[in-house]
Order: structure tokens, then sequence, then C-alpha cells
């Protein structure tokens, strides 16, 4: 006798949308992490006031209203609004690549000269391109300088894109640096979406209005009796890597992990901005969060007296190691799509989210997918 409808894996954001969903559809639901705690990467731990995202900085954003007014039912999103910035040597650009850019990079101040500079570039790039016979971008370097040419490039691009992934941007694919807008506005937000903002009080109150009555256990590895939990429920939904559940029988696929270095300061203000980059090789850590600017604004900066920062090294994903990012290659992909073979051949077990669909997922799609999923 089967205890659950569903099992479900992970306690990220898709599995805690799913346990949700399910529950709403009346399915009697058990969560499992091996983590301590739930909410996956999202999870906040409060140091000093501050909401400090443990896993990385989390901005949620999206286009849909559905979307949007769905997270917003479970816990109300503050107005906050990504500006990071890039320090390469010491000189300051804004991001993404807008006019604030484009004058910091040239001096120019309307949109025609920055256009004409971009354009003297690109067709140096599309050129060589050409000449070798495609006529498409075939890597993230080739695609960023038909975006914005070769100074933002050098400056902004290379030498981040080879400290995030520890690959050249020529081995990478285009779509990763298409993630970022190119816009000729004097504009610094970060995203084009409609909405955008953080959980008031952080990730965790969203994550446990979706867990609110569902069962869950912590510190649990289901993959060390894998027969043994799945027999507890009807279904099993597994949100982990898709590799490690099939024992790696295939090989490993790979992934960039990251190191985070945290300091709680005695100054109410470090940096003046939630996230600033560092964008040349010489620094080796691609960013530095300042977490209290995502909750806090003006004044209330000021009035808490401390602040807590997050450096962020990358590293190559090893085992016992969180992985974070999935390495979209070829390789890869091809390695993906064999496991992938296995995982569709199963009957009882669903496989979703960024390291099981082995897919550089952004927040707002998962709850778009979930949402829209009949159980
Ligand atoms: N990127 C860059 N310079 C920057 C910020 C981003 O070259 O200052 C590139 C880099 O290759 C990165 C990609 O753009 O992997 C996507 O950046 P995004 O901010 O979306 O990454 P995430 O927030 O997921 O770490």
């Amino acid at each position: 006798m089967t205890k659950y409808d569903y099992l479900i894996v992970g306690s990220g954001l898709y599995g805690a949308m799913f346990a949700w969903k399910a529950t709403q559809a009346g399915k009697h639901c058990l969560v499992l992490d091996r983590r301590p705690h739930t909410g996956g990467n999202l999870y906040c731990e409060n140091v000093e006031g501050i909401n400090v995202h443990k896993y990385g900085p989390h901005i949620f954003h999206t286009s849909s209203n559905e979307v949007w007014d769905f997270v917003n039912s479970i816990v109300p999103f503050n107005g906050y609004i990504n500006m990071p910035q890039a320090n390469f040597h010491g000189e300051i650009y804004n991001l993404p690549f807008n006019m604030h850019t484009f004058h910091q990079m040239w001096g120019v101040q309307t949109a025609v000269e920055a256009q004409a500079i971009i354009e003297q570039q690109r067709a140096e790039a599309m050129e060589k391109m050409h000449s070798e016979g495609a006529d498409e971008p075939r890597n993230l370097e080739e695609q960023a300088l038909l975006l914005v040419g070769r100074d933002i490039y050098e400056k902004l691009i290379n030498e981040y894109t080879q400290k995030q992934w520890g690959r050249f941007c020529s081995e990478l694919p285009a779509f990763i640096i298409r993630r970022l807008p190119v816009r000729f506005e004097y504009n610094n937000n970060y995203f084009n979406d409609k909405y955008q903002g953080i959980p008031i009080g952080g990730y965790n109150r969203l994550i446990d209005g979706l867990l609110d009555g569902i069962e869950i256990r912590c510190g649990v590895d289901f993959l060390s009796d894998k027969a043994y939990w799945s027999s507890l429920a009807e279904k099993v939904l597994f949100t982990g890597c898709l590799d490690e559940y099939f024992d790696y029988c295939f090989g490993k696929l790979e992934y960039r992990s990251l190191r985070f270095e945290q300091q709680t300061l005695h100054q109410p203000n470090y940096q003046n901005n939630a996230i600033i980059n560092y964008t040349s090789m010489d620094v080796p850590y691609t960013r530095i969060i300042e977490h209290k600017h995502f909750e806090m604004f003006g004044p209330q900066v000021e009035s808490c007296p401390k602040t807590v920062i997050t450096k962020e090294y990358p590293s190559e994903w090893r085992e016992g190691m969180e992985p974070f990012y999935p390495i979209n290659d070829k390789p890869n992909n091809q390695l993906y799509l064999k496991y992938k073979a296995l995982a569709d051949a199963q009957t009882n077990v669903l496989f979703g989210g960024r390291l099981a669909e082995y897919k550089y997922y952004d927040m707002a799609p998962i709850v778009e997918i979930v949402l829209n999923m009949q159980l």
C-alpha cells in the first residue's frame, strides 16, 4: 500500500511549486530534501536582520500577469529593480549594456553615436564569421561581438565569462549572452520584464507558503535508498541531477559550482548597490553581493548598522559540491539526451527543474510550467 500520491525529491522552487499544485489537486505529498533546509538555492538566512541569499542572488522577474499574481498571492513582493554594476580595473560601468554603458565606454551621448561605433565593430566580427563560412554566431564570443562589439566584449564580457564558466567564450553556447538586454536607452534595469522584485521577508516565505501543511523531511538522501522511498508513493517527482539518478551510467554531466565567502561588516553600507560584477581576470571572484540592498532602500539602509556581503567564486563541480549551472555545450547536451531517453522510459517518475532537465532555467518559467500542469 503506497501512502502518498507523490514523493517529491527536492524542495527547491520546482519541487515546492509541484507540491503546492498537487496538494491543490487533492493529492497527498511527501517532500524530501537532502539539505538541512527547504528551498534549494533560494534559501535565505537571516543575519543581523538581513536576509542573506545563501546560494547566490535571486531576483524574480516575469512578464506574465498570471505568474506575478500567483507568487504575490503566496507572499507580497517588493519593487526591487536589479541594476548591477561592473568594475573593470576600477572603471565602473552600468549593466546591462545601455546608453549609460556606452557613454562611460566611449563618451557618446546619443543612440545614433553609440550605434555607429557598435556597427563598425560588429562589421569586423561579421566579416570574420562570413569568411569562415558561418551565417549565425557559433558561440558566445561571436554572439557578444555581434551584439555589442569588441570594446564591450573585452572589458565587460570576455574575462568575466571565462571566470564564470571556466571556459573560453569561444567554447560556450551563444544563448548565454542573449540573456542580457542591449538597449539604446538610458535604462539600467537588468531585465526587460514587466514585473520584478524580491519576496518581502525573503525567499523562505515563498517556499514556506508553497509547502504550507505539506509533509517535509529534510536531511534525507532519497538516492541512498531509492527503492524504499519510491515505494511510499504512486509517483515520484525528482528534481536532482539526472545523471546522478541513473548512477552516472553514461558518465558525468558537467556543472558549474560556486563557493561563497560571506562577511558581516560593522558599517551600514559597503558598496551602495546589491550586485557589483568584477569583470577582469585579476580579481578571482565574479561578483560581490550586498544583501541588504534587496530589501532595504534609502534611510532603511543607514538605520541598519551592519551589512553582509558575499564574494562569489565560481568553480568546476565535483561530487559532494552543490551544482548550480548546467554547462549546455554540445558534448554535455548530447550526454543529457542519453539520460533523457532513460528518464522518458520511466513510468512512475517525473523529472523537472534546472538539474533534472539540465537547463539554465530562471525562476518564473518554472512557476509558469508547474502552474499550468494537469495533475
Ligand atoms: N555576463 C558578462 N558580464 C557581466 C554579466 C554577465 O559577460 O558583467 C555574461 C556571462 O557570460 C554570464 C551571462 O552573461 O554567464 C549571463 O549572466 P546572468 O547575469 O544572466 O547570469 P546569472 O545571474 O544566472 O549568474
